[in-house]
């Protein structure tokens, strides 16, 4: 058996291999159509190396030949709707589809040519690269990428080089074979059977990496969003809070925490059902959500209480915040309840001390609310044990005091 006959049996299991691995990809998260895309496009090439290794055996290779040139493109197209699945962006069917009849035509219109001649070399490369480049095109079109989608689209671009390449190289090493029988015995096959080799291995694995980063991205997320509220859970806030707050004393800004629970939130459920109860725990969820801005972290931390860490915003400027979302809420209308019922909150607001841990930043900001509670409800209290806080206070009984005189 020659050598480049051997690279053809391991290129085939290998694409075996990768076939497999995509389609049990696929299996464990249904959701990732792009898996079974490159499932097929990797049987599609198990195809090819299959029809590459039977062509010694016909007299007149010429239809096997374009068959096999035929059924690799086509797991460069499978390959391709695959990765414009992963990236969510629509695939270029009819693109690849008029260009996919014209490559195999030209394929065919050159087979009479002399296997040395150039345009034959590249009747067969420059499709492969143009598929690559489209690829390419699909991974860069995807406006936020990680490091990972960058090296995978210059890997992607360094594998259509090789391609367009290959035709040279050729012709600098003296062909690539007298016929079939004679290419897969010569140097040119052994390199540019493992040199390929080398890229869709290259390719496939950064693939499956991709697919597989996001598949435990979106497990890690899933894990610490609430389901109906669509904030972070108490696990999620939690972690987002510590690193928020972290962030915001690293860089010397303030930063404040603010927690609401709704009230008589047990006589909502009571009167109007629980699911009435859910569209509440949603609508104040919803309310919260646009409320906050990028940088701030907000959470369902339990039943029907909340939490919002706000980086960069002192005592006062949290106070305002949640007086603007009790304000808000006492005034927003809420389907599956009576039309004039409105619902209410309390907050509490605590801006962190220097040197304080978190929990005795929640536990202060809880206190806060818990008098809140006290003062009747539908109100905001802040925790007096900033300098900050003092100040305002003081500066709020002067104005009184002002006022009353
Ligand atoms: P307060 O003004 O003192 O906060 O009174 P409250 O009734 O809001 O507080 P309490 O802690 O007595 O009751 C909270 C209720 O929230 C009890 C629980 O059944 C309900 N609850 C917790 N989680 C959910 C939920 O996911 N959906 C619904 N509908 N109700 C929930
Ligand atoms: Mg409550
Ligand atoms: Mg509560």
């Amino acid at each position: 058996m020659g050598s480049a006959v051997f690279i053809l049996a391991i290129n085939m299991s290998v694409a075996g291999l990768l076939a497999t691995a995509f389609f049990l990809v696929g299996l464990y998260d249904r959701s990732q159509s792009a898996s079974r895309w490159l499932a097929f496009a990797y049987l599609c090439g198990v195809g090819y190396y299959a029809v590459e290794a039977a062509i010694p055996f016909f007299e007149d290779a010429r239809l096997p030949v374009v068959f096999g040139f035929a059924m690799f493109l086509g797991a460069t197209v499978l390959f391709n709707a695959g990765v414009a699945r992963k990236y969510g962006v629509s695939c270029p069917w009819r693109l690849m589809g008029v260009l996919f009849v014209l490559f195999v035509a030209a394929v065919a219109a050159v087979q009479d040519l002399p296997r040395h001649a150039f345009p034959r070399m590249m009747a067969y490369q420059a499709p492969f690269a143009v598929m690559q480049v489209i690829a390419v095109a699909i991974v860069l079109s995807r406006r936020t990428r990680r490091i990972i989608d960058t090296a995978f689209a210059l890997l992607l671009a360094a594998s259509a080089l090789h391609f367009i390449l290959k035709p040279f190289l050729a012709q600098a090493v003296g062909g690539w074979g007298a016929d079939p029988q004679a290419y897969l015995h010569s140097n040119y096959a052994l390199f540019s059977q493992t040199a390929g080799a080398v890229f869709a291995m290259a390719v496939a694995l950064t693939m499956l990496v991709i697919l597989i980063r996001d598949t435990l991205l979106e497990m890690a997320a899933r894990s610490e969003t609430d389901a109906l509220s669509g904030l972070l859970n108490r696990r999620g806030f939690e972690r987002r809070a510590d690193a928020a707050m972290a962030a915001a004393v690293d860089q010397g800004l303030p930063v404040s925490l603010v927690i609401a629970d709704i009230d008589h939130f047990k006589s909502v459920n009571d009167t109007y059902g629980h699911a009435a109860g859910d569209n509440v725990i949603a609508a104040f969820a919803a309310f919260l959500g646009t409320a906050a801005s990028n940088h701030h972290v907000a959470g369902r931390i339990g039943g029907e209480e909340f939490a919002i860490v706000l980086p960069g915003t002192n005592l006062m400027a949290a106070r305002l915040f949640a007086e603007g979302a009790r304000s808000a809420l006492a005034a927003m209308p809420v389907e599956g309840l009576a039309e004039d019922r409105r619902v209410t909150a309390s907050f509490g607001v605590a801006e962190l001390l220097p040197g304080e841990s978190v929990s005795s930043l929640m536990r202060r900001a809880d206190a806060a609310l818990y008098e809140a509670k006290n003062s009747g409800r539908d109100c905001v209290r802040i925790s007096g044990d900033t300098p900050t806080a003092r100040a305002w206070e003081l500066r709020s009984a002067l104005r009184r005091n002002g006022q009353s005189q």
